[in-house]
């Protein structure tokens, strides 16, 4: 283990305080605690409001290709034309990337004069940026019809035993309520929930984009839900959007390869267990509930003993979950903090990721040093848990995890200002 160094003088700590480290922490822990109040007095609700443009019609992706199996059928196609139909549009916008016009245009006729009755055009997203890393990672700013800003990162990597994968990282929401002080999409709020759609958009762009220029590197197989936004809010467009990404006329992937990351909003946690095969992935990042509530709000009305029962009700035999564990320098990080987490993690079916934290929006929060993060996997390791040490994608174009939307938070938050809470 590495020599140990002090923690930063965070604001409201008097420096007679260092000579005493357990209540500096304390005072930290509090310090922050309380700027978390204060901002989640401010807070917004999440929402359900539909998009201010939304169509009269439900958009092509916010509906999985099943589901227009049935509405075509109601419309008045025979079974066998209605399934022709959803297959043909499917195959069409999503694999080729025609024009949504002609994707309706090169229906057989039946199906044309009936498709435009029950389905709207694809939600838009028109690109606003792109910046690629050195290590390929490419993070993607979209804009939506309301005029907000999302981040999609495109993640490569060429380790394991497969010969690499690649993964697309998507967005659930614009901005995100939770508020989790390591976090720069924390800062702007949530401003409106995303659809469906928009979210199969994401995938959709960013595997179109990929595919193009990929070479030898591997294809798209993967996608995870750690984009901005908190999912468990959104949880009906993020199900419908991992529908369509599993199904066969769309991208076909398997659920398996499916992640999603949650701070651990308990109440939702069962439902989304019940209602996808997806992996569930919840962000842990402290051994116990006071510092677990300093960083992550969400932990005051859903604390650690919820979190565990609800997922302990939730998983079923054969599924696990994986837990994200940020290690920030002598905040959670202390081989004592490492029993503590192995002590709660022991009745679950669990894997740990640990993930040396990332620069981010608050100073104090830093990055422990590589042996004080080998000397907290190994510890764990030796006690038999599965934890594996994550290096960041992308740091440098600021798609790694916690500074989604850092770059860009000042037009977000001009944007904000002027359209109000959701876009309205
Ligand atoms: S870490 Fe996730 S849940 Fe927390 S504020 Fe950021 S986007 Fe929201």
């Amino acid at each position: 283990m590495g020599s140990r160094r002090r923690l930063p003088l965070a604001a409201g700590v008097a420096p007679s305080q260092l000579r005493d480290p357990a209540r500096t922490l304390m005072t930290v822990l509090v310090s922050l605690s309380r700027s978390n109040h204060a901002s989640s007095m401010t807070q917004r609700p999440p929402t359900t409001s539909p998009l201010p443009d939304a169509p009269a019609l439900p958009g092509f992706s916010d509906q999985s290709p099943e589901r227009w199996v049935a509405a075509l059928s109601d419309a008045g196609l025979r079974p066998q034309q209605a399934r022709n139909a959803a297959k043909q549009l499917s195959r069409a916008w999503y694999d080729d990337g025609t024009a949504w016009a002609d994707c309706i245009g090169e229906l057989p006729r039946a199906a044309r004069e009936v498709a435009p009755n029950v389905l709207g055009a694809p939600a838009p997203l028109t690109i606003s940026e792109r910046v690629t890393a050195e290590d390929r990672t490419s993070r993607l700013l979209f804009r939506t019809t309301s005029g907000h800003l999302i981040e999609t990162v495109i993640i490569p990597s060429e380790r394991g035993a497969s010969g690499g994968r690649t993964t697309v990282c998507v967005s659930s929401q614009v901005g995100c309520g939770r508020r989790c002080v390591f976090c720069e999409t924390g800062k702007l709020g949530l401003l409106r929930q995303l659809s469906a759609g928009e979210i199969v958009e994401q995938f959709r762009q960013a595997r179109q984009i990929w595919e193009a220029e990929r070479g030898p590197a591997p294809p798209i197989t993967n996608v995870v839900f750690m984009g901005m936004g908190e999912p468990l809010d959104n949880l009906d467009a993020v199900i419908s959007a991992i529908e369509t990404l599993c199904h066969d006329f769309a991208f076909g992937l398997s659920a398996k390869r499916i992640t999603v990351s949650t701070v651990g909003v308990a109440p939702k946690v069962e439902e989304f267990l019940r209602r996808t095969k997806a992996h569930l992935a919840v962000s842990l990042n402290a051994p116990d509930d006071a510092r677990r509530t300093a960083l992550m709000p969400v932990n005051k009305r859903c604390s650690m003993a919820e979190l565990k029962t609800a997922l302990q009700a939730g998983l079923t035999k054969g599924r696990d979950v994986l837990f994200e564990y940020v290690l920030f320098d002598e905040l959670n990080d202390s081989l004592d903090d490492a029993e503590l987490l192995r002590a709660w993690l022991q009745d679950v079916p669990a894997r740990l990721n640990l993930i040396p934290a990332n620069p981010g929006p608050d100073p104090a929060l830093r990055q422990p040093t590589a042996e004080r993060v080998w000397a907290f996997q190994k510890y764990l390791l030796d006690q038999g848990v599965r934890a594996l040490v994550r290096h960041p994608h992308g740091r440098d174009v600021g798609g790694a995890c916690g500074q989604l939307a850092g770059t860009h938070r000042t037009q977000l938050e001009r944007l904000a200002h002027t359209q109000g809470p959701h876009g309205r």
